[in-house]
């Protein structure tokens, strides 16, 4: 079985692409049979995963306005071994196409459907915004990733994302869950990232992930290189911390599909 999670925090800059492509990384490097999407017009995963996007030829976009079949849009990420469902600038204009489109929220979800058994992990990478795209995220997903990056005004836009997924899990897809909230770019000699962790986990409680993704510049200048860190500099903490990340998940994944699809646990 597979489980799909959205990575997604509407804030910009929050580690939500470094998230994606490190943790596909790191879960391939795992053993695990990975899939990632780029739902981002930016295209910053695509890059990322060492694709030159001006070659990517067919794209989510064409995968969402149901013009081409997700497999005959993929191509493989060559450092890191995973699959890549490639984005391009394109997408932001899909994004205004899809709007007077029938069933415009499940064209993810529905274009995944023949794939999915093919993989352990699916992983959305999604935009900074709660538009329809990352709408078509939340309902193709089982659960969301929630990057976090502990410093002031963290939580503040933490409470639309969550009246978001609680409008998408009323109308389009009810066993939506948290599979986890991750503190990102953290620096633990700052004073202000340990009070905002204290207040992630007062909050969400056992749903942060005990892995904490320290700041790291390997993991800023992997993506230059089109790598993900693991391959750029294996024993760099940024590195490390996404394969601990990994771990983590891999650990959850076995609790979260043994619950079947509505375990109060990820609420
Ligand atoms: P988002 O996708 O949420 O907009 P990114 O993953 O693109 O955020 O991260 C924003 C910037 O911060 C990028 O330049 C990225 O390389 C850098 N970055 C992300 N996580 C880390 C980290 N843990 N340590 C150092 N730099 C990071
Ligand atoms: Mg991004």
């Amino acid at each position: 079985m597979s489980w799909t999670l959205a990575i997604t925090n509407q804030k910009g800059g929050v580690g939500k692409t470094t998230t994606a492509v490190n943790l596909a990384a790191a879960l391939r490097d795992r053993d695990q049979r990975v899939l990632l999407v780029d739902m981002d017009p930016q295209g910053n995963a695509t890059v990322s995963s060492g694709v030159d996007k001006p070659a990517v030829e067919t794209s989510i976009s064409e995968v969402l306005l149901d013009e081409l079949s997700v497999d005959r849009a993929l191509i493989r990420s060559e450092p890191a071994g995973y699959d890549l469902l490639p984005s391009t600038i394109d997408l932001a204009g899909t994004e205004f196409q899809l709007v007077t489109r029938i069933g415009r929220e499940m064209k993810l979800r529905r274009a995944l459907v023949p794939v999915m058994a093919r993989y352990d992990f699916i992983l959305i990478d999604c935009p900074p915004a709660l538009n329809t795209l990352t709408i078509n995220a939340l309902v193709a997903a089982n659960d969301v990733l929630i990057p976090v990056q502990c410093e002031y005004f963290a939580l503040e836009g933490l409470s639309a994302l969550l009246d978001t997924i609680e409008q998408v899990r009323l109308s389009l897809q009810p066993s939506l869950g948290i599979a986890g909230v991750l503190r990102t770019l953290y620096d633990s000699r700052n004073l202000l990232a340990q009070q905002v962790s204290d207040q992630l986990l007062a909050h969400f409680g056992a749903q942060v992930f005990s892995t904490v993704i320290p700041r790291n510049v390997r993991l800023a200048e992997a993506p230059s290189y089109g790598l993900p860190a693991l391959f750029y500099d294996r024993q760099s903490s940024g590195a490390q911390a996404y394969d601990e990340l990994a771990r983590e998940l891999i650990e959850r994944a076995r609790t979260r599909l043994a619950a079947g699809p509505k375990p109060a646990s990820f609420r």
